[in-house]
């Protein structure tokens, strides 16, 4: 088969690869749809999260597909899936791999397992035709939703730790994003669909704060032409946000979001930045009393993404800003970095 295979930090392309085989336990799949992400783009230039004795790795880890072929033995099926796979199911893949045996993984946290590995990182990953998963981590998609109404569960996921397990967003509370890239703009989704009655934006790209307007954001700012703290209390009666999702990273947007969060909130702070340490405003956090917490990858959410795409909160349509061959990733990182404009980049791998 080909793949995308990452050698080195900056050097990787197409290649003809071997076929994976299914361990005792595993499906292979093939993906339809695949994303492209900022933890990619952050592995590829940089080396994030990956590691040297993991080189070379096919990377991608953001996928739907169609099971091709069944590994040996009983598969473990996640959510209470009383079917096991058969092939041409279509399922949502959960890329990171907990050991299941961690004390970590046996209370439930599975993203915060000791001895984790993840596909696209540092197993193979699915920009290839073919990708070995887990059977636990693959589940599948309810009743009509398509592979291209689910593309993007996997991010999808991960928003729904941020915004839900994290941040416990309860009906008729106010919420503010930092940064509508693809998880923040998720990040409004479920703050709706939770029940956020404010769901408050900033973003200083105007296509994305568009976007936001379409996912549902109830009020968006431009943080290059407005004070954000101001905004933010002018939109909620002086009062502020009750939860406040950071999906940037960056520095200014974690200083933002601790400056605009209500006495007493809470912030998730879900962004990777590019290393190195990030000031805080410590006296802002000990008065306020905030509670500041971090949100990593997804934790058993999947089947919650899941019904939401199915309950209509998360249109694939709202967040892609193009549709490409996944062979030409190398380039699609660079554009991602070149153009603020860029939110979600999709490989259809029919092309
Ligand atoms: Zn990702
Ligand atoms: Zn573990």
């Amino acid at each position: 088969m080909h793949a995308f295979v990452m050698r080195d930090i900056g050097v990787g392309g197409r290649e003809r690869v071997a076929d994976p085989t299914p361990s005792r336990g595993d499906v292979i799949i093939a993906p339809a749809y695949s994303g492209l992400c900022g933890t990619d783009v952050h592995m590829f230039h940089e080396g994030t999260l990956t590691r040297k004795s993991s080189l070379p790795v096919v990377m991608g880890h953001e996928f739907v597909g169609t099971v091709v072929e069944i590994g040996s033995g009983d598969q473990v099926r996640p959510y209470g899936e009383t079917d096991q796979l058969r092939v041409g199911d279509h399922v949502s893949v959960e890329p990171l791999l907990p050991c299941n045996s961690c004390s970590q993984c046996l209370r439930g946290r599975s993203n915060l397992c000791s001895d984790w590995s993840h596909l696209g990182i540092l197993d193979d990953g699915c920009w290839a035709d073919l990708v070995r998963v887990p059977a636990v981590r693959a589940t599948k998609l309810p009743d009509g939703v398509s592979l291209y109404d689910a593309a993007l569960a996997e991010p999808l996921a991960c928003a729904v730790n941020f915004v839900v397990q994290r941040g416990r967003v309860r009906t008729g509370e106010t919420v503010l994003i930092v940064g509508a890239g693809p998880i923040g703009l998720l990040s409004v989704a479920m703050a709706k669909a939770a029940g956020a009655e404010r769901i408050l934006v900033s973003e200083p790209q105007a296509n994305r704060r568009a976007s936001a307007e379409r996912v549902g954001a109830t009020l968006t700012i431009d943080p290059l032409a407005h004070d954000i703290v101001d905004a933010t209390r002018a939109a909620t009666n002086g009062a502020g946000p009750d939860v406040v999702v950071e999906a940037s990273g960056s520095s200014t947007a974690v200083a933002q979001a601790i400056a605009a969060a209500a006495p007493g909130s809470r912030v998730v702070l879900s962004g990777l930045g590019s290393g190195g340490t990030t000031a805080l405003d410590t006296n802002s956090i000990v008065t306020k009393e905030l509670t500041v917490m971090g949100g990593f990858a997804s934790r058993w959410a999947m089947s919650t993404g899941l019904a939401a795409i199915a309950a209509g909160h998360v249109r694939t349509d709202d967040l892609v800003t193009s549709v490409r061959p996944w062979s030409h990733a190398e380039q699609a990182m660079h554009d991602m970095v070149a153009d603020p404009t860029t939110c979600k980049i999709l490989f259809d791998h029919s092309l």
